[in-house]
C-alpha cells in the first residue's frame, strides 16, 4: 500500500531544524518504520475497526451505567496485549504503553451515550450505512482507541513517553465530564502533558476551543392552592411564564457566540390547582467565559424579574414565590490559539493523512483539561454520519475511514515520540 506523504515543506523542515523550532509543534514521524507498519495495518484492518465499533455499540451505556461496556472495553484491551488494563473508581478504563522517557499523552473515547436505559441499541446495516444510537458518538471514538491499542502492539511501536489509552465515562450532559475530571484531578493530577479526545466520525476538523455551558433546573415555588378558592395568590407557573418571556427576548452577541435555551418545563398537579412548583431546565453556552458569566447573570435577572412581577401582580397576596437553582452541569470554557503546539501538531497530522485541517469550538471532554491549562484537543474518527443524540443516528463508512485511526496514531507518535 502507499503511505500518505508528508507535505514537502514539512518534511524538509523536519530534516533541517530541531523539533522545537518547527511551527511550535512536534514533527510527524511518518518516515519511522514502526509508524509506517502501523499506518499500513490500520488501512488493512479498516473492516475490523468497523466491527469493533458496531459490537461495542450494541452494549448499552446510559449515563452513569457504562459498566457493561467498560468491562467489554477492558476485556478487549487485555486481549490486545495490555494485561494491566484497569477500571478506576469513577469507571474509566485505562491501559498504558510506552517507555516513560518522554511526554505523557492521554487519548480517550467516551463510553457513555445520551440514551436512557431500555433504548434499543441494536444496529441496522444498509450497505455502508450503519444506524444505531451512539454508533458515531462515540462508538467511532472507542473503535479508534481500540484499533490504536491493537496496532501499536502488532507494529511493535513503543512510544518514547507514556501513552494512556482510555475509554472514559461521563462525557454527555448528565455526566458533566465526571470521567475526565476524575482522570485529570484524581488519577493523574499534574501528570498529563497532552490530552486527545476522539469523539464521533468526520475528517480534519480539530476542536481546539472549548464551548462552555451552564445548565440549571430553576424551580419556582409557592404554597399553591385551589384555582378558584385560592384565586388571587401569586402563581409559580405564571411567574415562570413571565421569566421565560423575558429570557426569550434577551439579545446576545454573535461573536463570541452566546446561546440560551429553555429546554424542558415541568410542574403542575391538575388543571384547577395553583401549582406549588414549576420548573424549567435552562442551558446557556459560549466559548467566552466572560460572555457565559454575563448571560448567566442576565438569565438570573430575568428569573428574578419574572417572580417579582408575579408577586406585584397580586398585591393582596401574602403567598411568597421563591426561586431555587439546581446545577445540572457547569462545563468550563477556554481557548487555545491555532498556533498552540498541540493544535499545530494535529493540523500537520491531518495534512499527513491527506485531509484538510480546520479548527473549531465545541463542547467535549477536552473542555476540562483546556480549562486547567493542559493542552487538549478533540479529533474525529474518520467516516461520515449524522443524527447524533437521536435514535436515528447513523455512521457511514467511507473508503478512507481508516485515516481516523491513522490520524490518532500520528498525533500520539508526534507528541509522545517513538522509542528507538
Ligand atoms: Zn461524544
Amino acid at each position: 500500500m502507499r503511505l500518505p506523504s508528508v507535505p514537502r515543506a514539512l518534511a524538509l523542515a523536519a530534516a533541517l531544524v530541531p523539533a522545537a523550532l518547527i511551527a511550535q509543534g512536534s514533527p510527524i514521524p511518518t518516515s519511522d518504520a514502526a509508524v509506517q507498519r502501523a499506518m499500513a495495518a490500520m488501512q488493512a484492518q479498516q473492516a475490523w475497526t468497523l466491527e469493533q465499533q458496531v459490537s461495542i455499540c450494541e452494549i448499552p451505556a446510559p449515563p452513569f451505567m457504562e459498566q457493561r461496556r467498560a468491562e467489554e472495553f477492558r476485556r478487549r484491551m487485555i486481549s490486545f496485549g495490555y494485561p494491566d488494563t484497569r477500571i478506576d473508581t469513577e469507571g474509566n478504563v485505562i491501559a498504558s504503553i510506552g517507555r516513560g522517557d518522554g511526554p505523557t499523552v492521554m487519548i480517550a473515547g467516551h463510553l457513555d451515550t445520551v440514551f436512557p436505559e431500555g433504548t434499543d441499541v441494536k444496529t441496522v446495516r444498509t450497505g455502508n450505512r450503519i444506524a444505531g444510537p451512539g454508533i458515531g458518538d462515540d462508538c467511532r471514538g472507542l473503535a479508534v482507541v481500540l484499533t490504536l491499542a491493537k496496532v501499536l502492539k502488532e507494529a511493535k511501536l513503543e512510544p518514547r513517553g507514556t501513552v494512556y489509552l482510555v475509554g472514559n465515562v461521563g462525557e454527555e450532559g448528565p455526566g458533566n465530564l465526571r470521567g475526565v475530571r476524575h482522570l485529570m484531578t484524581k488519577e493523574f493530577p499534574g501528570k498529563i502533558d497532552f490530552f486527545i479526545s476522539v469523539d464521533g466520525q468526520g475528517g480534519g476538523s480539530i476542536t481546539s476551543r472549548a464551548v462552555g455551558s451552564h445548565r440549571y433546573t430553576i424551580s419556582f415555588e409557592g404554597p399553591g392552592g385551589h384555582s378558584y378558592g385560592a384565586f388571587g395568590m401569586a402563581n409559580p407557573m405564571h411567574a415562570m411564564g413571565r421569566a421565560i418571556a423575558k429570557i426569550a427576548d434577551l439579545q446576545v452577541p454573535g461573536s463570541p457566540k452566546v446561546t440560551f435555551n429553555v429546554g424542558i418545563v415541568r410542574g403542575g398537579t391538575s388543571v384547577n390547582t395553583i401549582t406549588p412548583l414549576a420548573q424549567m431546565d435552562v442551558d446557556m453556552r459560549s466559548e467566552s467565559a466572560t460572555a457565559l458569566d454575563d448571560i448567566d447573570r442576565r438569565i438570573r435577572a430575568a428569573v428574578d424579574a419574572g417572580a417579582a412581577e408575579e408577586r406585584a401582580r397580586w398585591p393582596n397576596s401574602r403567598a411568597p414565590i421563591t426561586v431555587k437553582y439546581d446545577t445540572i452541569g457547569i462545563r468550563p470554557t477556554g481557548g487555545q490559539a491555532d498556533n498552540a503546539p498541540i493544535v499545530q501538531t494535529a493540523m500537520a497530522a491531518v495534512r499527513a493523512v491527506g485531509w484538510t485541517p480546520s479548527t473549531s469550538a465545541s463542547s467535549t471532554d477536552a473542555n476540562l483539561p483546556i480549562s486547567m491549562g493542559i493542552p487538549a484537543i478533540t479529533i474525529n474518527g474518520g467516516g461520515t454520519g449524522g443524527g447524533a443524540h437521536g435514535t436515528q443516528e447513523y455512521y457511514e463508512e467511507t473508503p478512507d475511514a481508516y485515516k481516523g485511526p491513522q490520524l490518532a496514531l500520528l498525533i500520539i507518535a508526534a507528541l509522545a515520540g517513538v522509542a528507538r
